[in-house]
């Protein structure tokens, strides 16, 4: 076996690890990206419903959300290929909530604040867009007792965004990686980390008896990040929570016409989206109960939706469009890591000199993907670049009080 020497080593092939290795090789470093899976994406990555979406509750992770869909809007330009796989489609997100809020009024502050395209809008501006979508405000019954559906007249709209594809997008900007000076090594297991004396780390041991050495050392690793943490004797001060999520899918029946966007209904508590080319929807709820199923091993947890679950989801979604027929019901469950303190990621140097982290995005590493890479990229170098958001890293920091909102809600 060789001793292979990098600049840096990112222990994890999502999105995050993927556009961070990115991002450091922008900066000239030499990087390599261990994965114990046989490919990028397949942990949370591959799994997410890759939403981009730009309303949050703090106008840093507005700010970020915004600069990737920038980036998604300019994808081969920015990332230097001839060819487009992120799937990026401005289908546009509909939010069903209550717009006289002083949620919704600060969002369309912090929209004007960033210059991102989005506000308050009648819904008959929409319905010729989406003319299949019930824009009523009220929730359905779950007992089945009548309800009459009551349109709301306004919501908020976000007409740029929209959802990619979270295989793709992870492959092109590894890609990108590739092209500049970035290694990609799958069914690399991390197994053991060795810190050196002065700095740095002088094994880095993979399962299959690989060895590498490198001065600086990313924890991109997932649901998987706190055995990473243990291996170098981090604990975080913040609680990261592998938790299991589901996810219902059914096919677009032909009485369903016209195009969908992504929507997000609060008083359902749903979201929901187009998938394979517009002839599937899938289904997730946005109910705190149904993200908070705690996963000890992320490598053995019940990766199917349950029938009632399903049966929720396609109830719930056969409020928002007329369909004739129940259709098939599929549906599968995922991980994602929880900071069950604020529902934000930790980014930071901790432990020994040259280990940094980036982990706990809950269900927003996906579309901030693209943009924390250059956040990451810019605390493991120093070196900013023009294109970087102009967001401090130390807004994630570990040693932060948990993030709040005016209205106490971080979503
Ligand atoms: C069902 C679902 C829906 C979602 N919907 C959205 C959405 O709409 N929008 C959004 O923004 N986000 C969404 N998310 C969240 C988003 O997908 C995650 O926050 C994001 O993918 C996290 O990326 P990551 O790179 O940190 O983790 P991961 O993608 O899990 O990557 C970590 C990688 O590390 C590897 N690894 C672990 N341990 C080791 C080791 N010891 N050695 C080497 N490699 C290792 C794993 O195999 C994995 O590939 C969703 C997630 C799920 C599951």
């Amino acid at each position: 076996m060789t001793h292979k020497t990098y600049d840096a080593i990112v222990i994890g092939g999502g999105i995050i690890g993927v556009s961070s290795a990115y991002q450091l090789s922008r900066r000239g470093l030499r990087v390599a990206i261990l994965e114990k899976g046989p490919h990028v994406a397949s942990g949370s990555t591959g799994q997410s419903s890759a939403v981009v979406r730009q309303r949050y509750a703090n106008i840093e992770v507005v700010q970020l959300a915004y600069a990737s869909l920038q980036m998604f809007q300019n994808w081969c330009e920015r990332l230097e290929l001839k060819e487009d796989r992120s799937g990026f489609s401005p289908a546009g997100v509909v939010w069903l909530s209550d717009t006289a809020s002083a949620d919704c009024a600060e969002a369309v502050r912090q929209f004007e604040r960033v210059g991102a395209a989005g506000g308050v809008v009648d819904v008959n501006e929409l319905q010729d867009r989406y003319p299949s979508l019930n824009f009523c405000d009220s929730a359905l019954d779950m007992t089945g007792i009548a309800h009459d559906c009551r349109n709301q007249p306004t919501v908020f709209w976000e007409p740029e965004g929209g959802f990619a594809d979270p295989q793709g997008t992870t492959e092109d900007l590894l890609q990108a990686a590739i092209n500049k000076t970035v290694d990609l090594f799958v069914r690399h297991e991390v197994t053991r980390i060795e810190p050196a004396a002065g700095g740095g780390f002088r094994a880095v041991q993979c399962s299959n008896g690989e060895v590498f050495s490198c001065n600086a050392l990313l924890n991109a690793s997932g649901p998987w990040c706190q055995r990473i943490n243990e291996m170098v004797g981090v604990t975080l001060p913040m609680n990261l929570q592998p938790t299991r999520v589901q996810i219902a899918q059914r096919d677009r029946p032909s009485d369903v016409v016209g195009e969908i966007p992504v929507f997000v209904s609060a008083a359902d508590q749903i979201y929901a989206r187009p998938e394979a080319n517009g002839q599937q929807f899938i289904v997730g709820s946005v109910a705190a109960e149904d993200e908070s199923e705690a996963v000890d091993d992320p490598d053995n947890f019940n990766a199917d939706a349950s029938q009632e679950f399903r049966d929720q989801m396609m109830h719930k979604l056969h409020h928002r469009f007329a369909m004739r027929s129940r259709g098939t019901v599929r549906g599968y469950a995922a991980l994602y890591t929880v900071n069950t303190d604020d529902w934000h990621p930790i980014i930071d140097a901790v432990g020994p000199q040259g280990f940094f982290v980036a982990n706990g995005f809950s269900g927003h590493g996906f579309k901030l993907g693209p943009s924390i890479g250059c956040l990451i990229g810019r605390m493991m170098t120093g070196v900013g670049l023009p294109d970087d958001p102009a967001v401090d890293v130390r807004y994630f920091g570990a040693d932060r009080k948990p993030l709040t909102s005016s209205s106490g809600v971080l979503a």
